[in-house]
């Protein structure tokens, strides 16, 4: 498939998708993907049809967490059929390079790639389009919001400042795009010992919450850095999925209902 060239224009509703909502971190690392794959699938278990598109150009995860492999068919050569496992229907970067290249992309390819995962899939009739935006301000997010009508977006932060200050660069993005911020997910909020249950703020406490408080918007949950998230993450069932009843679970489906 050739990569369309982006063409100056403004924003385009994705056909049959009700709501856009952006998943956004400011920093790496955060979990700002594992907190969508978790989510997606916790609309997903709430009965909402549900896309997740995996912008995260520079480490596409979603393949891996949601457990998807292969290459997308094109029947037509000119769009492109989603993938779908555990009830999301998803397509990312990830399936259309091999696990181990790096994309060295400049800013034009990058948004025709965005513009082609956005207007050429066959997304079908969705009620949510998550997307899972690679951390920072750059062109994809630019793209996504000049391109499509984005709903809202959601900030991923862990507590400690250095975090904070990145996600902070991303919420002023945010209102720069007049894209609405849902609110802010605290992520590794807390370590509960698997021991002996004793918890311990890693990254320091609280720090999400008053940030959210200080900038008016919502904080949506605090989830603990947990052992089982990360293995159910990495093993392509979301803890969402393979641990349903886990109070990890509960939470993000929780959220969902809240969405
Ligand atoms: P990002 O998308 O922000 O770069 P990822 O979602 O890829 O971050 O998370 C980075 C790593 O941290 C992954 O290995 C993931 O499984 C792990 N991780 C993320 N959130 C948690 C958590 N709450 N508990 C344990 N591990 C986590």
């Amino acid at each position: 498939l050739k990569m369309k060239s982006a063409a100056p224009k403004g924003p385009e509703k994705v056909p049959g998708v009700d709501r856009i909502i952006a998943i956004a971190s400011g920093k790496g690392g955060v979990g700002k993907s594992t907190v969508s794959a978790n989510l997606a699938t916790a609309l997903a278990a709430e009965g909402r049809r549900v896309g997740l598109l995996d912008a995260d150009v520079y480490g596409p995860s979603q393949p891996r967490m949601l457990g998807v492999s292969g290459r997308p068919a094109s029947p037509d050569g000119k769009t492109i059929l989603p993938m779908r496992n555990h009830g999301v229907t998803m397509m990312s970067l990830g399936l259309m390079t091999q696990e181990d290249e790096a994309v060295v992309w400049r800013g034009p390819m990058l948004m025709g790639a965005l513009q082609q995962m956005l207007f050429q899939v066959q997304w079908g009739a969705l009620d949510v389009l998550l997307v899972d935006l690679p951390p920072g301000t750059g062109d994809v997010q630019m793209t996504l919001a000049q391109k499509s009508h984005v709903d809202g977006a959601i900030i991923v932060s862990t507590p400690q400042d250095i975090a904070l200050l990145d996600a902070r660069k991303g919420i002023d993005m945010f209102n720069k795009l007049e894209t609405p911020i849902l609110g802010m997910i605290e992520n590794m909020s807390m370590h509960v010992c698997t021991n002996c249950g004793h918890v311990e703020h890693t990254f320091g406490h609280g720090g999400v919450r008053a940030e959210a408080e200080k900038l008016g918007v919502p904080l949506l949950a605090e989830i603990p850095l947990d052992l089982s998230i990360r293995t159910a993450a990495d093993g392509g069932a979301p803890i969402v999925v393979s641990q349903s009843a886990s109070p990890q679970a509960q939470a993000f489906r929780a959220l969902a209902r809240h969405l």
